[in-house]
């Protein structure tokens, strides 16, 4: 049987491949057509039914009478925009017919918040082959786009038809196993593949789809993951997949990381009234205690009929969703952003909405069901007896009180905290730092909870100090008692008396005072006390860091991570896209300089869309710009791409894991081939960054060629010190701070300044104000660092004098280890 199609919208054509998004250009969801819209509203295309509106109404699938299933999703990233700019005007399960309206369209709205207006129309029914396809151009809504033939019955009718089956094996990596992030985007991508996909570790197995069942897998590094994949072309699908869960540990790579706890302190003797705990977020509070009890609020077990009440639940899940997406699209969230993507999953997530619907058609009311289904993946995640899955349990309480809260129709704990108080409870859900009244208490303290968690984040991000896994300490504290909670030392003072209350609030007092001066100097340039100018650049990876960084005082951007533009695409971003987004940043960065590093691949960083033959050992393989130079054409199409998005008054471009002169002079070539073919004429400045000793050893030959030296730490730790920098059995020896890599960086600092070369740091070891006068002593006349510490590094630069900080460098460079260093420096590793 043929299903026709008819246009949707008014609007162009064009081919599916010429989508902005490889999940559509590279037809993972299903093949069809993109028209780029040009009305303002979405028509059925046949008679049939809806199956599914998004809740952010960006995305319709419908089911034409003939069994066909269609995806319609209006623009690219649309998601993003939270539901504005969509009114969608049918809901699932309403029957339509053709031209009847769908979805109501703010035109401009979209085409100025999304990527692209392109607007992907795919049929995702397996088996079903596509006979007439519109060509290229005009057309208009109503008029014929496609032509469907069903797929044959025996396909059709039985599961297996047609479809195969895949299986592929892949080794969870380093890092925190399949968490809430990692989690979202499997089932996302299983979601939109359409076959079963399963994932079994272990004596358990996962519905790819759901995001809970594949958190309750407990999978942990190292861990061997089976994915078996039934539909159509599985075997492509399933090793995309096995690639994704293969790289899903370096997922947090970016997220605010908490304090760790401090183990140091755990060991000196606690004083009479003190008990240990362990430091999620460092800092110091005093103040009253301030119980929370978690009690359940009271629900009703059984209520209506069984229609309504999914219903309203369906509906309690949108609503809570749209809430959600305005905050993780916020530019100003920060980590929060992250959080409610997590969180929007687990609204949606498949397994948890099957089963509440199970419940609910045996007679459970909506808030009983969910409550009950979410109790259950609760306790399949701490059974797992995995920590970092065990704290994102609360998570799913979280969401069960925001829940229940949309389906009573008010509004989520509406617990009025004192000021200054701090919290004390059994274990808190993140969302309760998301309030505003929530800013000014000041501190946390948890009997369970955990040190990566979420909440854990929040605080760390919003300098709350929160200290966590207190036990009976905590449960023992009265209501209203005063006491200290000092999570730089991981411990609480039960009883202080009146003068260390006093000598607390004074401390508290200076602190305060000293980050408000830094902040309000934060926008000026810096310059040390002796009068010598030091740039205090930022780390970037998008324009929203850029923006941030900026207003957080950055001068300048001396680190843009390209690779991230590469890691979620399936093929190689092409040239227009990178320009646009290298100019939004350069735009963000209002005429700032920006330097950008071409793409560091390889190693910690693989890239699905750039595969290459497994190495041995491929910290020491095929990584940086010696891959650049093994695929010319990506690193020239890049380079075309940084040319054209960034104007060359703010442009340096920069190589990474240089260990020769040889390849500035290989890239140079390719650098002036594109200006030439651009028709740029000004130069454009081209530096190495030292992050292999080698280029350090070398940097004055180097320098002879780079017209800039910045220091990659973190590279150049883990090469001086052969130590792997993602082994987590080494992060409390792998120290940039070492004596090693302190003369390798006095070294490139001589190297450059033999040359009279620009010479910056952009590792991490830059980001720490008490390590900026030790850098600056060692030649760095720029810092380049994440963006929250440079307020505090600009202040801490200011009292700096360039003799005292030269003489420290000194004394560091002739100490024997990294801790002789860090006593040095009065300063402990975190
Ligand atoms: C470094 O190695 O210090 C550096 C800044 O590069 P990345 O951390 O991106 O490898
Ligand atoms: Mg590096």
């Amino acid at each position: 049987m043929t299903t026709r199609i008819h246009a949707p919208i008014a609007g162009i054509v064009c081919a599916l491949e010429q989508v902005p998004d490889p999940v559509f250009a590279q037809k993972i969801v299903g093949d069809g057509l993109a028209i780029e819209p040009l009305a303002d509203r979405l028509l059925a295309p046949f008679d049939g039914e809806i199956v599914a509106v998004a809740p952010t109404g960006h995305s319709v699938t419908l089911r034409s009478d003939g069994g066909i299933e269609l995806l319609i999703h209006i623009g690219i990233d649309t998601v993003a925009l939270g539901g504005k700019g969509f009114v969608p005007m049918v809901a699932a399960g309403d029957r339509v017919a053709a031209g009847d309206a769908l979805i109501g369209l703010d035109l401009d709205h979209i085409a100025l918040a999304a990527p692209s207006l392109a607007t992907p129309i795919v049929v995702t029914t397996a088996g079903a082959a596509i006979g007439f396809r519109a060509g290229p151009g005009p057309i208009a809504a109503g008029e014929l786009l496609l032509e469907i033939e069903a797929p044959a019955a025996a396909d059709a009718a039985a599961p297996g038809g047609v479809q195969a089956t895949a299986h592929v094996r892949a080794i969870l990596p380093g890092g925190h196993g399949i968490h809430a992030r990692p989690a979202a985007r499997i089932s996302a991508l299983a979601r939109a593949f359409g076959g079963e996909v399963r994932v079994a570790c272990r004596d358990r197995s996962a519905d790819a789809k759901s995001v809970t069942s594949l958190l309750a897998l407990g999978a942990i590094a190292g861990d061997e993951l089976d994915i078996r994949v039934v539909g159509p072309e599985p075997r492509a699908f399933a090793v995309q997949l096995a690639e994704i869960i293969a790289h899903s540990g370096a997922d947090d790579g970016d997220a605010v990381t908490p304090a760790r706890p401090d183990e140091d302190a755990a060991d000196t003797p606690l004083r009479p009234g003190e008990f240990r705990a362990v430091r999620a977020s460092p800092g110091l509070a005093v103040g009253p205690v301030f119980r929370i009890e978690g009690a359940d609020a009271p629900i009703a077990v059984e209520t209506g009929e069984p229609r309504e009440e999914l219903a309203r639940l369906t509906a309690a899940r949108e609503r809570l969703v749209l809430r959600l997406a305005a905050r993780a699209s916020d530019p100003d969230a920060g980590p929060a952003a992250a959080i409610a993507q997590a969180h929007i999953a687990l609204v949606e997530d498949v397994a948890l909405g099957e089963r509440a619907a199970a419940l609910i058609a045996g007679g459970a009311s909506a808030a009983f069901a969910w409550r009950q289904a979410s109790r259950q993946e609760e306790e399949a995640l701490c059974s797992t007896g995995v920590a970092r899955l065990a704290e994102r349990a609360i998570d799913l309480r979280d969401i069960e009180r925001q829940l229940l809260a949309e389906l009573a129709g008010t509004v989520p704990d509406a617990v009025e905290v004192p000021a200054g108080a701090i919290i004390v409870a059994a274990d808190l859900a993140p969302s309760f730092l998301l309030e505003p009244a929530r800013a000014n208490i000041g501190g946390i303290l948890l009997g369970a909870g955990g040190a990566t968690s979420h909440l854990a984040i929040l605080a760390a991000a919003r300098g709350v100090p929160m200290l966590v896994a207190a036990g009976a300490g905590a449960a023992a504290l009265a209501q209203g008692a005063t006491i200290v909670l000092d999570a730089d030392r991981a411990r609480v003072e039960t009883a202080p008396d009146a003068a260390r209350i006093a000598g607390v609030r004074t401390d508290l007092a200076a602190r305060r005072a000293r980050a408000a001066d830094a902040l309000a100097a934060a926008a000026q340039d810096c310059v040390m006390a002796d009068g010598r100018r030091i740039e205090i650049f930022a780390n970037l990876a998008s324009a929203d860091d850029a923006r941030h960084a900026v207003a957080m005082g950055a001068e300048g951007c001396g680190l843009l991570r390209t690779e991230f533009l590469f890691a979620e695409c399936d093929t190689p971003p092409g040239e227009d896209w990178q320009a646009g987004v290298y100019a939004d940043i350069a735009t963000a960065l209002g005429g700032r300089p920006l330097i950008v590093r071409t793409l560091d691949a390889g190693a910690d960083k693989p890239l699905r869309c750039l595969p290459f033959a497994p190495e041995e050992n491929p910290a020491l393989g095929m990584r940086g710009i010696r891959f650049s130079m093994q695929r010319p054409d990506v690193l020239a199409t890049q380079l075309r791409a940084i040319l054209r998005g960034v104007p060359a008054t703010q442009l340096r471009i920069m190589l990474p894991m240089v260990v020769e002169p040889g390849e500035l002079r290989a890239a140079r070539a390719l650098l002036d081939d594109a200006r030439r073919d651009l028709g740029i004429a000004a130069p454009v400045e081209l530096g190495a960054m030292i992050e292999t000793p080698a280029a350090a050893i070398l940097a004055d030959a180097i320098a002879v060629e780079a017209d800039f030296l910045s220091i990659g730490s973190n590279d150049l730790a883990q090469y001086a010190l052969a130590m792997d920098r993602g082994n987590a059995g080494l992060a409390a020896r792998i120290d940039a701070l070492h004596p090693a890599v302190l003369r390798l960086i006095a070294a490139a600092a001589e190297g450059a300044r033999k040359h009279g070369r620009w010479f910056g740091i952009c590792g991490g070891i830059a980001s720490d104000p008490d390590a900026a006068p030790l850098l600056i002593g060692l030649g760095c006349r720029e810092l380049s660092s994440v963006a929250n510490p440079i307020p505090a590094i600009k202040a801490r630069v200011r009292t700096l004098d360039l003799a005292a900080c030269e003489h420290l460098a000194r004394r560091a460079c002739a100490l024997g280890s990294a801790e002789a260093v860090r006593a040095l420096l009065g300063k402990e590793k975190p």
